[in-house]
């Protein structure tokens, strides 16, 4: 008999009462290993990730959450031909394995950066800018995002054992939650192997993540308000999970990714001369066979203008002829198995629900020739192509997750869209055009069905190719769709992680909310000291730290000076009789851009010190113009200090404010620094 999988429960493997129940190879049908989770205390799963992993990871700022992930990801990378030998018996060729496990381990890769270029360094995330709540300043609103306290349970689909834990667990991480994974039985022999390694370096901390392979057993019963539920799988799974009374009664989140429709239109444009006939084509076939068409952002429904649909069927079953199906150890092989035998009958019972009301024009599903393999044993079937009939309904409403595609046609652009529609939300589409009109309304007709488009053509058809395309979520986009694909959302950058946080509105004054979010309000106490701010290191800078500028005229000769030497002599700034007639300014005006950089003289500590470079300006607005004779002074204040922890310096975001001789703001804006973390720099000193 083979090995009884393992849960990681509470700090150690958790070995189930009984032999379990065998998990086959979806190539040979043998057995890989077994699988239960009978005894497993879940009371205690989730009171360890509560107690011990969740407050683990809240005591790390986001940014050394991030580099755990980071090393996660490099660790990860040095046991790829492990995940690779044993991503065959799941039937995943090469191709299929580099989508799972070089696509989980970039995703990790990409958190990691996200995570340390768009997060502070820091435990609370600010969103949105301060709101005025008052006449006086003294009452300001602002909403923060924090980590909720409890646990992020992640139950995954059988089709991405790897990718699938890692998309889920990089932004739960992030968001300072610890991380339940419950992988798909028949796959979990693959999740536990990567867990394994992952549990072995050491790298997360004590209890931040916890393996359950097997049943979910009673694991819903333990949640509560803090806790979240991630599902992907089947709809009918995801309706029992909306059902649960934790869900119905505890306010437990459920975000769900479930069966999904999604379509590929081929615009109303295109001629059988034009290269995106050939994309799309070439689209189709690719989402049928990568995974074997397991996939849930796979093309089901392939929408052609009636007048291509010849074209479009004869094209598609030219280049299924040439997928070659069978062991995905074979390197001739291009479509290895599904992942069960009894996942292969699904597929076939709903090819039959499908064939009410369409043809089948490529593949047999119940016969299949097969490079290296017994197609029996294994989970073997043909790409199925099909053409369904005028007014067809099944291939909106049945989901074959196989390599199966029903080509359906149209007439109008309206006509596509309503196709779509009836997919009733799905997590892709793609829409193959050169015609940007087309394009705006085909696209804003599919977006509200949608979570993602894919719009494609000649011209970004080779880098959208290496990013994916259309079935390929990205770390970087939302991945989700309303409707019948769930209504979830995933990834999608940073939002991912905030998926996970608690948004909460503080009203304070300015004094208190600086002190609760870390970052300097406008209206809380400023320091001036003796010391110009520019000669602090990161170590010595405060928040709050600030200079008031000496003041300075500005005269039409700088303003003319300005205007020679940049060469920008916009007639505001160099035509007293065009400036007068201006409604805005009525006579000659600085420029904005000479306020600014006047304010920089005012500002600056010109000498060597630990202000090492300024790397930009952010929401700069010019609020008055400034004419010849206004006097102008700047107030530079210590908003954010953001230490990098791979540097020897950090960032710092001072809160500048250019004000003329009545007090009346003329510029505002963030200026935005390296500053060394020491001064002298520690080499420096010790010389
Ligand atoms: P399931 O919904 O059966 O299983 C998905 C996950 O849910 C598995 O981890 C499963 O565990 C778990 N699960 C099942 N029942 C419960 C429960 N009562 N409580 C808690 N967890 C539960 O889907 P499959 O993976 O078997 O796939 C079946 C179909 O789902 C596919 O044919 C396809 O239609 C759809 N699917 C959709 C995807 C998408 O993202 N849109 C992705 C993959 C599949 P266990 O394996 O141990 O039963």
């Amino acid at each position: 008999m083979s090995a009884l999988l393992e849960s990681y429960v509470a700090g150690h493997w958790f070995r189930a009462q009984d032999e379990g129940e065998p998990l086959l190879d979806a190539v040979t049908g043998e057995e890989v290993a077994r699988v239960s989770t009978r005894g497993l205390d879940f009371a205690a799963l989730v009171a360890h990730a509560r107690e011990v992993g969740g407050p683990a990871v809240r005591r790390l700022t986001f940014h050394e959450r991030a580099g755990m992930l980071k090393a996660l990801a490099k660790h990860l990378g040095g046991f790829k031909d492990e995940f690779y030998a044993l991503s065959l018996r799941t039937g995943a060729t090469q191709r299929d394995s580099m989508v799972d496990i070089d696509g989980g381990i970039g995703t990790l890769f990409s958190y990691s950066s996200k995570g340390t270029r768009e997060l502070p360094n820091d435990t609370v995330v600010l969103d949105g800018v301060t709101e005025p709540l008052g006449r006086g300043g003294a009452f300001v609103g602002q909403h923060v995002y924090t980590s909720r306290t409890g646990v992020a349970v992640q139950i995954n689909a059988f089709n991405f054992p790897v990718w699938g834990m890692l998309e889920k667990l990089a932004p739960a991480f992030l968001a300072g939650l610890p991380s339940i994974v419950k992988p798909a039985s028949q796959t979990a022999y693959l999740t536990e192997a990567v867990v394994r390694r992952i549990i072995e370096s050491e790298i997360l901390p004590a209890g931040s993540l916890q393996l359950v392979a097997g049943s979910a057993g009673t694991l819903l019963d333990e949640l509560d308000e803090q806790d979240s539920v991630a599902f992907t799988g089947s709809a009918h799974t995801a309706a029992v999970l909306r059902n649960h009374r934790s869900v119905l009664h505890r306010g437990v989140r459920l975000g769900v990714e479930a069966d999904s429709l999604n379509c590929s239109i081929l615009g109303l444009d295109v001629t059988p001369d034009d290269a995106e006939l050939d994309l799309f084509v070439k689209g189709v076939v690719t989402e049928m066979t990568v995974k074997a068409g397991q996939k849930c952002t796979a093309i089901r429904r392939a929408i052609v203008p009636e007048a291509l649909a010849d074209t479009v069927l004869t094209a598609i079953s030219d280049r299924l002829a040439k997928i070659s199906v069978g062991n995905p150890a074979n390197e001739s092989v291009r479509m290895g198995a599904l992942a069960s035998r009894s996942q292969r009958d699904e597929v076939r019972k709903a090819i039959e629900a499908l064939r009410n009301s369409a043809d089948i024009v490529y593949g047999d599903p119940d016969r299949v020739d097969v490079v290296d393999a017994d197609a029996e044993q294994g989970a073997f079937l043909s790409p199925v192509l099909l053409r369904a009939h005028p007014g067809a309904t099944e291939p909106h409403d049945v989901e074959p997750f196989g390599p199966v595609s029903t080509v359906l046609t149209y007439s109008t652009t309206d006509e596509a869209v309503a196709l779509a529609a009836r997919g009733r939300g799905s997590l892709v589409a793609s829409l193959v055009t050169h015609d940007p009109a087309i394009a705006r309304q085909v696209t804003l007709g599919l977006a509200p069905w949608h979570g993602r488009v894919l719009v494609l053509d000649r011209d970004d058809a080779a880098e959208a190719a290496q990013a994916g395309g259309h079935g390929s979520p990205l770390p970087n986009l939302v991945h989700g769709g309303p409707g019948r694909a769930g209504g979830g959302e995933e990834l999608g950058g940073i939002r991912g992680v905030l998926h996970h946080m608690q948004r909460t509105a503080i009203q304070a004054s300015p004094d208190m909310l600086t002190a609760i979010t870390g970052r300097w309000t406008t209206g809380a106490e400023r320091r001036v000291d003796e010391v110009h701010p520019f000669r602090k290191s990161l170590a010595e800078l405060r928040i709050g730290d600030s200079i008031v500028s000496d003041s300075r005229t500005v005269t039409l000769a700088d303003i003319d000076h300005f205007a020679e030497f940049t060469g920008d002599t916009f007639y505001a700034h160099t035509d007293p009789e065009a400036a007068a007639a201006n409604p805005l300014f009525g006579g000659i005006v600085a420029h904005g851009y000479l306020v600014v950089s006047l304010a920089a003289g005012l500002f600056v500590e010109p000498n060597p010190g630990p202000v090492l470079a300024n790397f930009g300006v952010d929401n700069l607005r010019f609020l008055t113009p400034v004419k010849a004779e206004d006097t102008i002074r700047v107030t530079l204040t210590v908003k954010q200090v953001t230490p990098r922890t791979s540097a020897d310096y950090g960032e710092v975001r001072w809160d500048a404010v250019v004000t003329n001789q009545d007090d009346a703001p003329v510029a505002t804006y963030d200026v935005l620094t390296l500053v060394a973390k020491t001064w002298p720099q520690e080499d420096a000193a010790t010389d």
